[in-house]
């Protein structure tokens, strides 16, 4: 199913149901822009746009449409495997990029880099979307078609700030050669709308790959984290990274007055409640379920106790598969592989974020006479311990999204917040540890 026409096409725009993929703006030829992507990072008509672009546009927005059971049927038609949490999939494994740079400068494992360099040495591709910090604004991410390992390298690691990779989309029919795409979910699941009517802007997409997806925030949460720094304006970055340095890796920010503001990984979530994006709690795909091959996180005490970095790879394709075989054999990737029951155990609380807490979310929007995504799927009575601790975190995100919860936790140290905050969440893991993993699998 499509949005139907401009009307719809802009209330979605304007709506908790946009979510930034950019593929409005990359299809448009300059009709739609994002006006302020340090603010609310919202896709505008800026001119008028041709009949024949608006028709693209329609097709390719999934704000409100994507149908998970149509789209799986036609892209995974003779899939090994299925899970109604992670999606089809031929294998599940753990593991890591041989090469010690790329595993180090990759977010976790360093798989998707690795992907994409051995593709490109290999002569299957000649260039990848990837995602890299903007070298005029490096505040901001954008995304680029990289040719070398170089560039690939650049744009690793993972960004948590709003993206909008499919803004490239007015490149891609252009680039004369093989491509390999690299986005979350939403931004993957255009793809795929796209290359399911032939569209000439994914024609030379051969490889899809992508992050596992919980959550991203407003530009707000990085200004914010510098105010905890006593760093006032965000245009003396000139460089952010969201997992510097060992796996988990920090957030870290370097200015052009040689500040240096860091905090680990797991410290740094506490801006998630105050800055996230709303969209991404209406979002049901943590494990980027129409990729070739996806890579999360391997969250489990005895990788993360090792460091250096492991990532979940959940090869999809046939090919996906095929590939990571054959980087397995010629020394390129290191994996061992796991069961379902392991990885969905590995990813429980993700999984009830998004395949139950999103449910539980868009019937509470659907309540308030709200605008609702249809996935062609719906999971739902989860109990009403579970219902009411979607109450609590509604109540929470909205709460802590106002201005003032932002200023207050402004005051404080970010070491403190952190570990109040990691604290808090341990706490908040263990009392709803029953109910988030009754019935899983
Ligand atoms: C917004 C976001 C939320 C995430 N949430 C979770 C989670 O809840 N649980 C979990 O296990 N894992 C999550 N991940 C995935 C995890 O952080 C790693 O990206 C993943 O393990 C792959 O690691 P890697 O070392 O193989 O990737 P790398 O080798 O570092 O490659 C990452 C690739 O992803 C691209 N990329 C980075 N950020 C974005 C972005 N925002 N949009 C589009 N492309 C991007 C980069 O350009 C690069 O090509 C999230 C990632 C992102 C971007």
């Amino acid at each position: 199913m499509f949005v139907k026409n401009r009307k719809e096409l802009e209330s979605i725009m304007q709506s908790h149901l946009c979510n930034r993929c950019g593929s409005c703006v990359g299809l448009s030829d300059g009709a739609i822009a994002f006006k302020d992507k340090e603010g609310r990072y919202q896709p505008h008509f800026v001119k008028e746009i041709s009949p024949e672009n608006l028709s693209r546009v329609l097709t390719a927005c999934t704000g409100k449409y994507f149908n998970f059971p149509e789209y799986r049927t036609k892209f995974y038609p003779q899939s090994s495997h299925f899970h109604l949490y992670s999606g089809a999939y031929e294998s599940i494994s753990i593991g890591h990029a041989v090469d010690e740079n790329i595993r180090r400068t990759g977010a976790s494992g360093g798989i998707i880099s690795a992907l994409l360099i051995y593709l490109l040495e290999q002569k299957k591709i000649d260039g990848a979307v990837v995602l890299r910090m903007s070298p005029e604004k490096p505040w901001l991410s954008e995304p680029h078609i990289a040719t070398t390992k170089a560039e690939i390298l650049d744009a690793a690691q993972s960004k948590y700030t709003i993206s909008s990779v499919n803004e490239i989309l007015s490149q891609t029919a252009q680039f004369a050669g093989r491509l390999a795409f690299v986005g979350i979910p939403p931004q993957v699941q255009s793809i795929r709308k796209l290359q399911s009517i032939n569209d000439p802007s994914v024609k030379n997409i051969d490889y899809i790959f992508g992050p596992f997806y919980g959550n991203t925030l407003h530009f707000s949460s990085v200004v914010s984290f510098l105010k905890t720094y006593k760093i006032k304006d965000y245009r003396t970055i000139t460089k952010l990274y969201f997992r510097h340095g060992e796996w988990p890796g920090n957030m870290r920010v370097e200015t052009s007055d040689g500040k240096i503001a860091e905090l680990k990984k797991f410290h740094a979530n506490y801006l998630i409640p105050f800055h996230i994006l709303r969209n991404s709690l209406y979002c049901t795909d943590l494990s980027n379920e129409f990729t070739d091959v996806s890579g999360g996180d391997a969250w489990a005490p005895v990788y993360e106790e090792r460091g250096k970095g492991f990532s979940m790879i959940i090869a999809r394709s046939k090919k996906g598969r095929a590939l990571i075989e054959e980087m397995q054999a010629a020394g390129w990737l290191n994996f061992n592989y796991i069961e379902e029951e392991e990885a969905i155990t590995m990813h429980s609380h993700g999984y009830d974020l998004k395949k139950r807490g999103a449910f539980i979310r868009i019937q509470f929007r659907r309540l308030m006479g709200k605008s609702i995504p249809d996935y062609g799927y719906e999971l739902k009575d989860f109990g009403m311990k579970r219902y009411l601790m979607e109450v609590i975190i509604s109540t929470m995100f909205i709460v802590l999204s106002t201005p003032l919860a932002r200023w207050t936790v402004e005051q404080f140290s970010p070491t403190f917040i952190g570990n109040l905050f990691e604290k808090s969440r341990n706490i908040w893991k263990k009392s709803t540890y029953n109910i988030k993993r009754e019935q899983l699998g």
